[in-house]
């Protein structure tokens, strides 16, 4: 099985471009949206020839945009509405706690990475409830209806892995801290009588703009265990800090 319909934000470039092309090669894998903030740029996505991808222009930080994507997405899913959101875009704003405080750099952060995800993900919810409706019964899973909330280890409070030790991912460990707060918390409270699963999902250090050339994995690398991963989230799952493997991650 897979979910008929996917959409990935920040799919122009680097993790997203290749849960994109990489979810294309799954033949039942129906519609996939590829979110972006400039698709008239977006060469690589352009350049590829499938019917089933469709170009969304998406800014995690405008409401304005949030809502077109939404209504353009809304217009191809239909009733079946969308089964799959993968947040996946997000910055990495280095920070150092030794120079004068710089509030924007901690507020645009905070925006794109948990803001926005906020956001994004509630304004789709009916999309998402649509779908979770149509497919019918008891069963929690990701083909039915699901939030894939793109974390980081880094975001883990409980990991005695700390990496960079001059604090410079201060901020970006904290927003993803607090995304993975979202998407435990959304698995119980909210999403759970509706069945539809939430989990955040780290795709290991990977070579892309964000992670450097001397990062342990390839794209490639990653996406091998990502995306089988992301495809096999059922119930057990659900609220789950999970990394590219299915290994728990300590929240
Ligand atoms: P990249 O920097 O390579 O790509 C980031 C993507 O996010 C781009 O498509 C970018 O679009 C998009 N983006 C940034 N801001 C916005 C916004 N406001 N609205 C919409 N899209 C936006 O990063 P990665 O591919 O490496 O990272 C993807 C995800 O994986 C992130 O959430 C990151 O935190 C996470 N991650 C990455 C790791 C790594 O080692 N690479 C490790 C752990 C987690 P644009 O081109 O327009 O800027």
């Amino acid at each position: 099985m897979a979910p008929r319909s996917v959409l990935v934000t920040g799919a122009n470039r680097g993790i997203g471009l290749g849960l994109v092309k990489t979810l294309l090669k799954n033949e039942k894998i129906e519609i996939i949206f590829a979110g972006c903030r400039n698709p008239d740029e977006a060469e690589e996505l352009k350049a590829i020839k499938d019917g089933r991808l469709h170009l969304v222009k998406l800014d995690a930080t405008c409401d304005q945009s949030i809502e077109a994507a939404y209504k353009e997405v809304d217009e191809v899913v239909g009733e079946k509405g969308l089964n799959l959101l993968i947040n996946n875009a997000g910055i990495n704003v280095k920070y150092s706690f030794e120079e004068p405080p710089k509030r924007q750099d901690i507020v645009r952060q905070f925006d794109t990475n948990v803001f926005g995800i906020i956001v994004i993900s509630q304004t789709f919810l009916p999309l998402l409830r649509r779908a979770a409706k149509a497919y019918g019964g008891d069963d929690v899973n990701v083909d039915r209806s699901a939030i894939v909330n793109i974390s980081s280890g880094a975001g883990s409070i409980g990991s005695k892995e700390r990496g960079p030790k001059d604090n410079s991912m201060l901020i970006y460990r904290m927003s993803k801290a607090a995304l993975n707060q979202f998407s435990k918390t959304l698995s119980i409270d909210d999403f759970a009588n509706d069945h539809i699963l939430v989990a955040s999902i780290c795709p290991g250090w990977v070579q892309t703009d964000m992670g450097g050339d001397s990062a342990l994995l390839t794209l490639e690398e990653s996406l091998r265990d990502l995306v089988p991963t992301i495809l096999r989230l059922q119930k057990e799952h659900n609220g789950g800090y999970l990394d590219r493997t299915l290994k728990t991650i300590p929240f």
